[in-house]
């Protein structure tokens, strides 16, 4: 199961290290963004297997960044979790509305980031599959 590529967008360098730190400790490949542009850009160009969305970043926010994704047959179907410091129940709302495929609030609990992760990886690929 370990070796995926995991896409992580932050612009926040700790955070960036932390969650680098996590995923590779954890066997996963990494590759990272500081912008959603660029994060877009680099999805685009070698589609990984999950994608961790900070929110607020320079320029395209996280969820301008999830619809392009979107809107992009190269990258439509890879699961996008979002990372974000806003844990006030309607940010929330609004960010899961948005249509991330889940949410892991900031401060990062370890064990709960992984478990996201696994999760998200694990998962059965949409539209497709016997039940
Ligand atoms: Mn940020």
């Amino acid at each position: 199961m370990a070796g995926e590529l995991i896409l992580i967008v932050e612009d926040n360098e700790k955070n960036r290290k932390l969650e680098r730190d996590i995923l590779q400790f954890h066997g996963y490949r990494t590759v990272e963004a500081e912008t959603g542009e660029d994060g877009v850009a680099l999805a685009q160009v070698t589609p990984p297997a999950l994608i961790l969305m900070d929110i607020q970043l320079p320029g395209m926010s996280g969820i301008d960044a999830l619809r392009v994704l979107r809107a992009d047959e190269r990258t439509r179907g890879i699961p996008v979790i979002a990372v974000t410091a806003s844990a006030m129940t309607q940010d929330r709302q609004k960010i899961m509305s948005a249509g991330f495929d889940a949410y892991q609030a900031k401060p990062i609990d370890v064990n709960q980031f992984v478990a996201a992760v696994r999760a998200m990886l694990t998962r059965p690929p949409a539209g497709g599959g016997a039940a």
